[in-house]
């Protein structure tokens, strides 16, 4: 209990004569404060950083918008700062963690509500609570014929995914390009709905995104200055026909050839998902261990990689992606991708069938269809458990994706590190998401994996490359990329944030966003 990191500028007994009206509110039982009462589960421990780094001071967890709206006004007249999560399975960015010792998670889980499905218009009302998981189990029990689309973790919210514009496998793989319609409680209280909600007796609010006037959803996403409290997610009508494939391609400098083929089909839409491209180790790492292949310290040597590829049937990139819709169009499409994928020398290509009992590909297989599992996460078993994620965007050419490849990769193996990835293939620009994994009890792999982060950071600004989303322990080093004109983006934010939580209670340090 002595132990509790305390918000700046609050005593113990602020804390806690706040921590008891809040109490009153959602009932003693859903205020958490020790250890041993359940507020392990909002430490990050995969982090680069000691647990100490971002730990909360308690936790609250309203069960509706009403107990909500209480305890932020609690929060604001005591100047208690609030980290809000939906499900805090922000694997690889922090987890449920804020990003400041001493703050208080405002954890919504209780708030899963289904609110609306609407079969004809193809969407749904979402609370922050309600997974990916739940969603499915939904839809599936009541023969409903939509999809979602889901992150890899089946636990993770369908609107906190959102909130942080993720993406998934399916043609509305991009999240936010998904949302229609949000609910927002702001600092003091004040709650309203954006686009056509604004409208009392709207019939549209998550039909048309845009409503009237300004259009201020996004400025809710990674952002500060508000909390989510419904959102309308537009889903994919179940397609006639589905035709999911894998293509392996056997050498590193084969990533130039790949992405060039991949930028004329992906643009117009010839590619209709999201085409995944991943390393040979993240894919060998879903079906077996490291320590099968090497033992030693330092990144896993060529020979021993050439031999997990020649056993797991892995290519040094391995794609993944599916098509969708009448099987005319199906196979029309298809016979473009096959013809131009095989210009790769050594590609192969596997079909659904194919592939027989390999957990990759398995997993691959249901994400492509929305369906939510924990599969991918059995790579966290590669070193251990660490693990923060280097999420930069680069045009979708192959001299860039070489480029960003070779930085990535070079420094890994220096920092004595396995380069484990995948090229998220967008529309015009992709995502390497690097996967640092690392083991946490381990000190000097720690230090060593928090400096290779930074080094990351830097050496990608210098090529033109900023990150789309980090780890709670590089926000405000990822900011500073953000530079143009002395940084003035940020300095707009910050205007925003005094006009919208002058006391600055909501997420201090998101996105390396402060009060002031
Ligand atoms: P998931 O479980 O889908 O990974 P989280 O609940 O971990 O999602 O949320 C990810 C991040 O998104 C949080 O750290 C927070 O910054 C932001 N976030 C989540 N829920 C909300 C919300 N209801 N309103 C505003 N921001 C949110």
């Amino acid at each position: 209990m002595n132990n509790r990191p305390l918000p700046d500028g609050l005593s113990e007994a602020d804390l806690l004569g706040g921590l008891a009206r809040m109490a009153e509110v959602v009932g003693k039982k859903w205020v958490i404060l020790e250890p041993e009462a359940g507020l392990t589960a909002y430490y990050d421990t995969q982090s680069t950083l000691p647990i100490s780094a971002s730990m909360p001071s308690g936790a609250v967890a309203p069960a509706n918008t009403d107990e909500l709206q209480k305890v932020v006004k609690i929060a604001n007249e005591i100047g208690i700062p609030l980290w809000t999560i939906s499900c805090g399975k922000n694997i690889g960015y922090g987890g449920p963690a804020p990003r400041k010792p001493g703050t208080l998670v405002l954890d919504l889980k209780r708030m899963n509500r289904i609110l609306e499905v609407n079969v004809e218009s193809a969407y749904v009302v979402v609370e922050p609570g309600v997974s990916y998981l739940q969603l499915y189990e939904h839809l599936q029990k009541n023969n409903i014929p939509l999809w979602i689309d889901c992150a890899a973790p089946a636990w993770g919210s369908v609107l906190g995914n959102a909130m942080e514009r993720g993406g998934g496998y399916t043609p509305y793989g991009d999240h936010w390009m998904m949302q229609c319609g949000l609910e927002v409680v702001l600092a003091d209280g004040t709650l309203f709905r954006t686009g056509m909600g604004a409208m009392e007796n709207s019939n549209t609010w998550n039909l048309f995104k845009y409503g009237y006037g300004p259009y201020i959803d996004g400025i809710f996403t990674q952002s500060n200055f508000g909390i989510a409290t419904k959102m309308g997610v537009w889903l994919m009508p179940e397609p006639p026909g589905v035709k999911p494939y894998m293509i392996t391609f056997p050498r590193e400098e084969d990533l130039h050839q790949i992405i060039e083929i991949m930028r004329p089909l992906k643009v117009p839409g010839v590619m209709q998902n999201a085409a995944v491209l991943s390393n040979l180790i993240w894919e060998g790492a879903i079906s077996t261990t490291r320590d099968r292949y090497y033992r030693g310290d330092g990144p896993m040597p060529e020979s021993a990689r050439q031999k997990m590829a020649a056993d797991l049937e892995l290519g040094a990139w391995n794609m993944t992606s599916s098509l969708y819709g009448p099987p005319a169009v199906i196979d029309t499409l298809w016979q473009v991708i096959e013809e131009s994928f095989s210009q790769v020398k050594g590609a192969r290509i596997y079909l659904a069938d194919d592939r027989a009992g390999d957990p990759g590909w398995e997993y691959r297989k249901k994400l492509m269809r929305g369906q939510p599992n924990m599969t991918e996460f059995s790579l966290l078993n590669w070193t251990g458990g660490g693990h923060v994620d280097f999420s930069p965007v680069a045009p979708m050419t192959g001299d860039e994706a070489m480029n960003l490849f070779n930085i990535c990769q070079s420094n890994a193996h220096e920092f004595g590190f396995d380069y484990v990835a995948e090229f998220f293939g967008g529309w015009r620009q992709m995502v390497q998401v690097f996967m640092l994994l690392f083991d946490p009890e381990d000190a000097d792999q720690r230090e060593r994996a928090n400096q290779l982060f930074s080094v990351l950071i830097r050496e990608a600004a210098a090529n033109g490359y900023g990150e789309y989303r980090t780890n709670l322990s590089f926000m405000d080093e990822v900011a500073a990329t953000y530079d143009f004109n002395d940084g003035a983006l940020w300095k707009v934010h910050q205007k925003i944030k005094r006009a919208l939580d002058p006391k600055g209670i909501l997420a201090p340090g998101k996105q390396g966003i402060w009060p002031l």
